[in-house]
């Protein structure tokens, strides 16, 4: 059974993020950049499935710059078989990014799709459900526990879902599309061999024009701008003078 995976390039999540001056994105010259981590746990699952014996191929997409190629090689450390790279200069707006992993997903027919539930730049959590609205798939999003059963061509995932209150369990028909969520595993460590293996995996460049995919946005930002600062604080003498405060000061009590 073939998996596809979806990796996005993102600002590391351990860089402290930096608002452009002209206030029309976020900064992202010279800066570090990685795999998103949702998606690092999307890959670490489909290698789990593989050394289980219930996935056998493992195909990374990633869709943006050509340097997006990095993210695929990080995936292939991990695990992933071989990797495609949509590339293109043009902003990516998750319709456009779902509308791509759509036309992939009728090439290669995978039985199952997983990406990460958002990515850490624009916390959009939309690409996930747009494409199983798009393929009309069954989806399952926030999964945190993944098992897949049946036999071939009768295959069924049953998958725990994180929601508020609790956790639900939704068994669905493959194909499918899985979002992950944190709690889903830990993704492993890449080792240099595993690095090195990687380098001489296959790696194949489409572009959104051959998939036949129109990637415009659709969407305009009108401003980024960085969170209020918070003001500083002042110390009371004691409980008293505290609830005074909350009281007739912050009125929260
Ligand atoms: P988002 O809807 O933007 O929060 O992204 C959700 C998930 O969709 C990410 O965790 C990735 O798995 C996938 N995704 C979004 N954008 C891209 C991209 N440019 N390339 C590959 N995967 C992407």
């Amino acid at each position: 059974m073939k998996a596809l995976v979806a990796v996005k390039r993102v600002l590391d999540a351990n860089v402290k993020a930096q608002v452009k001056a002209d206030g029309t994105g976020m900064d992202i010259a010279n800066v570090k950049m990685s795999m998103n981590p949702f998606d690092e746990i999307a890959v670490e699952e489909a290698v789990r499935l593989k050394e289980k014996g219930v996935v056998t191929e493992i195909i990374a997409v990633s869709c943006g710059e050509a340097k997006c190629q990095e993210t695929l090689r990080t995936a292939m450390a991990i695990g992933a078989d071989r990797g495609i790279l949509v590339e293109s200069a043009e902003e990516l707006q998750p319709l456009a990014v779902a509308k791509l992993l759509k036309a992939l997903v009728e090439k290669e027919q995978p039985q199952f799709v997983i990406l990460g539930k958002q990515a850490i730049d624009g916390d959009n959590n939309q690409t996930g459900q747009m494409l199983a609205a798009l393929a009309d798939l069954p989806q399952a999003t926030f999964a945190s526990k993944v098992e897949i059963s049946g036999t071939d061509g009768n295959e069924r995932a049953l998958v725990t879902r994180e929601v508020d209150g609790g956790l639900e369990t939704v068994s669905m028909a493959l194909p499918a599309i899985i979002t992950t969520d944190l709690r889903l595993n830990e993704p492993r460590y890449v080792t240099l061999p595993n690095i090195m293996k990687a380098k001489k995996k296959q790696l194949d460049t489409v572009t959104p024009a051959d998939l036949g995919v129109d990637v415009a946005p659709r969407l305009k930002t009108l401003k980024v701008a960085e969170p209020p600062k918070r003001g500083a604080g002042i110390k009371v003498p004691d409980v008293a003078a505290l609830v005074e405060k909350l009281k007739n000061e912050a009125k929260v009590i």
